[in-house]
């Protein structure tokens, strides 16, 4: 295994040059791509317009799929979180969250995370590994061959946010080499303009994206507005404190197209960070910095053992109001999937015991 290409995490180019060295001729690596990648078809044999000879050359050198599914869980809500072990037997989660203009999937860039966040489940796990370009596209094929069928057209297209288990700019090789081939138009063509990535605050790479003409939107987890309650809460502060990492989105926030935002994440935890006194030095952290974002309130998502409880909703409100009143705006997030721990913070490859509403299998794989 370990030797052969995974040739989902090729970019077409790279596809080509690898028949080419198998003796073939180019169009036979645009096949193989679109294949892969707009027809969503997971292996070889059911590749039948390449010469069957090839098909079994191919099976030697190459794979073109390597997570196996293990477990698909359907929230009451529609959500459904996917849990997939990669080739060396290490979990991957990623979440199709039903929406009523654009569906999302939510996808992973790690297995694990080496993140201490105290508020978050797949803390928990450590890191196991940074997965591959390959692996993150695997991922959006699985989720979408799912929703809608193997290969069948997304019906409003597709938002892609990489807020699943792992810090996606300690992946930013492969990320970013991941929406290099999923935005290609011959394949599965989500380009990066309807793509989101969250970080916990890895400062060098927000300024790197800053850079990047073609690039993904930001997220960036907030989680406190004081350097004390920050370090407590997210240990990676302690190496980019806030004015650190408010100057770089400053300096991203100059790189943004003239109607575009970038959104802080505040995880609500109650009676943590979340009184009014909060608010405000939240609010004034970001006018301080002249920073135009949006903040997404995330109501803390619970799961054993930790050791927080959502903000109540009218505690929620008023923080909100206080950030409004300061000329911040601020949106309230609905949590999806909390039932099957497909919601923030909770992918950390549990497996609820009982599930009414898993339907067989099949077709899954
Ligand atoms: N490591 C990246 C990507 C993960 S995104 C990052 O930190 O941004 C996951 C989002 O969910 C982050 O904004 C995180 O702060 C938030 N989160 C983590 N645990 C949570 C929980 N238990 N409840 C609600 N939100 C949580």
């Amino acid at each position: 295994m370990n030797q052969a290409r995974h040739l989902t995490g090729l970019t077409q180019a790279e596809l080509t040059a690898f028949v080419e060295e198998m003796g073939e001729p180019a169009f036979r690596g645009r096949q193989i791509f679109a294949s892969l990648h707009q027809r969503r078809l997971r292996s070889f044999d059911e590749m039948t317009d390449l010469p069957k000879s090839f098909r079994a050359r191919l099976t030697e050198r190459a794979r073109s799929a390597t997570l196996t599914i293990e477990s698909r869980y359907i929230s009451e809500d529609g959500t459904r979180r996917y849990l997939m072990k990669t080739h060396d037997g290490l979990p991957v989660e990623t979440v199709f969250i039903p929406e009523e203009r654009r569906d999302t999937i939510c996808f992973s860039s790690q297995s694990g995370c080496p993140l201490q966040c105290s508020f978050c489940l797949t803390a928990k796990l450590g890191l196991l590994r940074t997965l591959t370009a390959g692996e993150i596209v695997e991922q959006i094929i699985i989720a979408l061959n799912d929703a809608y069928g193997e290969g069948e057209k997304t019906p409003r297209g597709t938002n892609l946010v990489a807020m699943g288990a792992g810090e996606p700019f300690l992946a930013f090789d492969p990320l970013m080499k991941a929406l290099r081939i999923m935005a290609d138009p011959k394949g599965l063509h989500i380009v990066p303009n309807r793509v989101t990535v969250s970080t916990a605050g890895i400062v060098p790479r927000i300024r790197e994206l800053a850079t990047i003409e073609d690039r993904p939107h930001l997220a960036i987890s907030l989680a406190a507005p004081t350097d004390e309650l920050r370090n407590e809460l997210m240990p990676i502060n302690k190496k980019w404190p806030l004015e650190e990492l408010l100057a770089a989105c400053k300096e991203f926030e100059r790189s943004l197209k003239p109607a575009e935002r970038f959104t802080f994440e505040y995880v609500m935890l109650d009676g943590v960070n979340d009184t009014d006194e909060h608010a405000r030095q939240l609010a004034n952290l970001l006018n301080r910095h002249g920073l135009r974002a949006k903040v997404n309130l995330i109501p803390h998502n619970p799961a054993d053992p930790l050791p927080y409880h959502p903000s109540l909703p009218e505690r929620v409100e008023s923080f909100k109001g206080i950030l409004e009143s300061k000329g911040v705006h601020a949106f309230v997030r609905r949590p999806r999937g909390r039932d099957i721990y497909a919601a923030c913070g909770q992918l950390a490859a549990r497996r609820p015991a009982a599930n009414p509403r898993e339907p067989a299998l099949h077709q899954l794989t």
